[in-house]
């Protein structure tokens, strides 16, 4: 038996944010643990607003979450399927035409509002005679298509909230292609799904009403429905949405702004859900942590700064083999040994390339007057090369009985000879990477 089949449906209309690669994760890397297929369904039906940039730079930012989709497909190479349903669905008396303009409906809609009702579309097209729509097309008023729900209690077991019932006589036949012919997400996705063979749908539960309607079309489409798993919103902490904080939240800007994709991902798929928010050591561990009944059914709250705080602890635990390729490009040498002396300093990766430059190129230190003597001193105690692993202890146990110094007052002067910084990495790290000529060099207060 193959495994799932998945899609991440964005609609490239704009960058995709942190919510968006919720959706993203938890899709690609539930696949992933379970041998399915991940497909990237780019939603382009919307041609005014669809943009190949968008696409492009979806396509880059889950790339750079790691993901790396088994199939990609756009609803606009696909409209002809579309047609072809709408024909079978008006065969089967399930669309109807509708000549109503925005401004009629939006009337319709305040007053049932006004009258205490839910403001569903009252179905009035479904009473025009063959008259009343010659008399529409003859001023000039093209139809647009609406699926006729069958009213009827729809339920379904979803995988992460249980068993939902919609009454579906509640909601408005969904409009599913314009007057202009372009097509809405709704039908289309349902084709898409029955013609993909997509197994579940895994989507934010502001679909919830959507997938009452879309279980209708699988079954008037004949069909048997995909398993749905509809899961919280990512919210900012006053539970407000993202797209007030969208410029900072989006992929790209937490890329640009130095957050480790796997810390992004972690925060992005364990918020909200029974897990603690924690990093992930790869991205199948976090999938290996992906489970739908562990997502809970209230919102799912995340602080910003939570990014910084998983960033660095995830550089912190990082090895060397995980940021290797990271470190190449920011041209930061010094392999597993530097990369394991630095890495519980760094708040963000690039920050690895300032310490690089402290144990390898030359720097300017500013021993303070008062410190001169003890440095000098301290420089003609530095053992001889070849060095061991021991060397710090080796040297400070030679400096110690002599120096009349301790604590801060011994260690202070030597972290700033050596590094010209107030704080940073263990010296006895540091120390056997800046090597023992510049070591040297700088206990004398010279730029080496
Ligand atoms: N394009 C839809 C959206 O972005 C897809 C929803 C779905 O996954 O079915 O909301």
């Amino acid at each position: 038996m193959s495994g799932p089949v998945v899609r991440f449906a964005p609609s490239p209309t704009g960058l995709i944010h942190i919510g968006n690669a919720r959706t993203a994760l938890l899709n690609a890397l539930w696949a992933r643990k379970n041998g399915g297929t991940f497909i990237l369904r780019l939603d382009d039906t919307d041609r005014a607003r669809s943009e190949e940039r968008f696409a492009e730079a979806i396509k880059a930012d889950l790339s750079w979450l790691g993901i790396a989709p088994d199939r990609i497909k756009r609803q606009s190479a696909r409209m002809t399927r579309y047609e072809e349903t709408l024909a079978k669905l008006r065969e089967l008396g399930r669309v109807y035409a509708c000549y109503e303009t925005e401004e009629e409906l939006d009337r319709k809609r305040k007053r049932q509002l006004g009258r205490g009702l839910p403001p569903a579309y009252d179905r009035a097209a479904l009473a025009m005679s063959d008259d009343d729509r010659a008399k529409f097309e003859s001023e000039g008023r093209k139809p647009y298509w609406r699926f006729k729900l069958d009213h009827h209690v729809a339920k379904w077991n979803d995988l992460v909230r249980g068993e939902i019932a919609i009454d579906t006589a509640s909601l408005s036949d969904p409009v599913v292609c314009r007057a202009d012919g372009t097509w809405l997400y709704s039908l289309a996705s349902v084709v898409d799904d029955i013609d993909m063979k997509v197994t579940h749908v895994v989507r934010g539960e502001d679909h919830i009403t959507n997938t009452a309607a879309q279980l209708d079309m699988f079954a008037a489409l004949g069909a048997s429905a995909p398993t749905f798993a509809h899961h919280n919103l990512l919210t900012l902490p006053g539970g407000e949405g993202l797209s007030k904080r969208f410029g900072s939240l989006s992929i790209q800007s937490l890329r640009e702004a130095g957050h480790e994709a796997l810390a992004v991902a972690a925060v992005a798929v364990l918020t909200g859900t029974s897990h603690a928010v924690e990093p992930a050591e790869s991205l199948d561990a976090l999938a290996a942590k992906i489970d739908f009944g562990k997502i809970s059914h209230g919102p799912a709250r995340f602080d910003p700064a939570d990014l910084d705080v998983l960033t660095a602890k995830t550089l912190h635990a990082a090895s060397f083999a995980a940021v290797a390729d990271q470190l190449g490009a920011l041209k930061v040498g010094g392999g597993e040994q530097f990369w394991l002396a630095v890495r519980g300093n760094l708040v963000k990766l690039a920050e690895a390339a300032e310490w690089w430059e402290v144990v390898s190129a030359p720097l300017a230190t500013k021993i303070a007057d008062a410190d001169r003597e003890f440095c000098r001193l301290a420089e003609t105690l530095l053992p001889q090369e070849p060095w061991s692993e021991k060397v710090w202890d080796e040297w400070l146990a030679a400096i110690k009985p002599v120096a009349n110094r301790k604590g801060r007052e011994l260690f202070h002067p030597l972290r700033i000879a050596l590094t010209a910084r107030e704080n940073g990495p263990e010296l006895r790290a540091l120390l056997p990477l800046i090597g023992r000529a510049r070591a040297s060099a700088r206990l004398r207060g010279e730029t080496a």
